[in-house]
């Protein structure tokens, strides 16, 4: 020991310091993702809510105690890392110039890096059933995870997870703030990973980033099952040794789909999950969107019957088609896909009414109008004359046999509809 290094003392000073920054990332960051999550809740979080079963009040008491038991097993290891540096065991700089920031910044990503490949290798070993019950029984207690369960560790878990610092700074020399900014980002993936919301910009596609990033969903699907998905920033290591839970992606995509909150009446459940389905299934139409300016993509028809697509018609892109891609009652009284019955050509009429073409070959004549088109009405198997105008965001689809019987239609964007119905949310 140094001759001027009285331990006592140094921990008397030290150790509340240490212990008062471990408590409080915890509870500042879990406090957070808390208010974040309460503030947004009917706005957006209720829909990223991945399981339907709440965590019971002793579940987020546990948490806590278990939590703050993990952040004094991390200050004694912080300490003990203290007091190492001050014997000259450890190097951590504080002098930025000393290795300048491209050395700051690539250690720092080092660290996590290996964090993450240290982490999937002892929470695998974790789960042997040996181990188990000594390790990780606590924090599997948390079925439904909570901000709150970040560090709610059984006391080995806590030492195992504590000693991947000093074991790496042993190795490699760090700046203060690089270990400061690990720890950060530690709490706050952890804290997001068991948010019981999904935290991250989900789609339903696999998106380049988010696929090897992981999601809350990818953890919280760990805390269901527990024999998947043990990762812990990355999913690369699941991928590579076959962990990944089957439905993972399916989860995301899923958790992508809900954007309105849980208990709607039966009808308004259906019209959205179908909407979003519709909307996000016919991103592909985007493209055409373009080419077809403001009457491509989806339309509802009055009363939501069904969903229309118009895109650039095949063979001939300067004018526009229209084809169903949704109904309401996809199947008749019988419980049979309804089909095209009423066509004049005998051979179509067992095609599903899902994809049949009820517009055809509409010109853009002026701005925000389309005519000289075709309209087939399945209803009655005829075709008439149509023409297309843009008024107020809505469509106004008329359909005239021989220039004078004419009807007209009004379709909405379903996106309209939707707002709509959030608007009359109680
Ligand atoms: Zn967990
Ligand atoms: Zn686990």
């Amino acid at each position: 020991m140094l001759p001027d290094f009285d331990l006592w003392r140094e921990f008397s000073a030290v150790f509340p310091v240490i212990a008062s920054i471990e408590a409080g990332r915890y509870l500042i960051t879990a406090g957070l993702f808390s208010v974040l999550i309460w503030a947004f809740w009917r706005n957006h979080y209720s829909a990223r809510k991945i399981q339907p079963r709440n965590a019971a009040p002793e579940d987020y008491r546990r948490e806590i105690l278990a939590s703050l038991r993990t952040a004094l097993v991390f200050s004694c290891v912080g300490f003990g890392m203290y007091v190492a540096y001050r014997l000259g065991c450890l190097t951590i700089y504080q002098d930025f110039t000393v290795k300048g920031p491209l050395y700051f910044l690539l250690t720092l990503a080092a660290m996590i890096l290996a964090q993450d490949a240290y982490f999937y290798w002892t929470h695998r070993a974790m789960h042997h059933p040996r181990l188990f019950r000594t390790f990780h029984w606590t924090h599997h207690k948390s079925k439904t995870p909570t901000p709150w369960t970040a560090y709610a560790f059984d006391v080995p878990e806590a030492l195992l997870m504590a000693a991947f610092v000093p074991l790496w700074v042993v190795i490699v020399p760090m700046h203060d703030l690089a270990i400061f900014s690990f720890v950060t980002w530690q709490i706050v993936r952890n804290v997001m990973g068991h948010a019981g919301v999904e935290m991250y910009p989900v789609s339903g596609k696999p998106s380049a980033l988010f696929g090897w990033w992981n999601t809350t969903t990818h953890h919280d699907l760990h805390h269901q099952n527990g024999s998947s998905n043990y990762g812990l920033y990355f999913s690369w290591w699941d991928r590579w040794m076959g962990t990944e839970h089957p439905d993972y992606q399916a989860e995301v995509a899923a958790s992508a789909m809900r954007r309105i909150r849980r208990k709607k009446p039966a009808r308004v459940v259906a019209a959205i999950g179908a909407l979003t389905l519709v909307v996000s299934g016919a991103m592909a139409g985007k493209a055409d969107a373009q080419a077809g300016g403001a009457i491509a993509g989806n339309w509802a028809t009055n009363g939501f019957g069904s969903i229309v697509q118009f895109r650039p018609c095949a063979g001939n892109p300067e004018t526009m088609c229209g084809r169903i891609v949704w109904l309401w009652a996809p199947n008749d009284s019988e419980g049979r896909p309804r089909v095209d019955n009423h066509n004049p050509d005998r051979s179509l009429r067992t095609r599903s009414l899902i994809g049949v073409q009820i517009v055809r070959g509409l010109r853009q004549t002026a701005p925000g109008v389309w005519g000289d088109g075709s309209l087939y009405n399945p209803d009655d198997g005829r075709t008439y004359t149509g023409a297309i105008q843009i008024r107020n965001g809505s469509l106004e689809l008329r359909g005239c046999a021989l220039g004078v019987f004419c009807q007209t239609q009004i379709l909405r964007r379903p996106d309209d509809v939707l707002q709509a119905v959030r608007r009359l949310e109680p």
